[in-house]
């Protein structure tokens, strides 16, 4: 099945046994990342869960 990633648009095709083929058969618009996205989203938040540089 090909899916478009949601935040890059790239496309790719995933098989049966990727995690999130049955979401994205039942629902075509659901949200995908690709690998390199969700690598760079889960950075993201690791950043931002980082605690903040004391004050001062
Ligand atoms: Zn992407």
């Amino acid at each position: 099945m090909e899916v478009r990633c949601s935040l890059c648009g790239r496309k790719e095709v995933i098989k049966k046994t990727h995690k999130d083929y049955q979401r994205l058969a039942k629902n075509p618009n659901a949200v995908y990342f690709c690998k390199m996205c969700q690598m760079k989203l889960q950075h993201d938040a690791s950043e931002y869960n980082k605690p903040k540089k004391p004050i001062g």
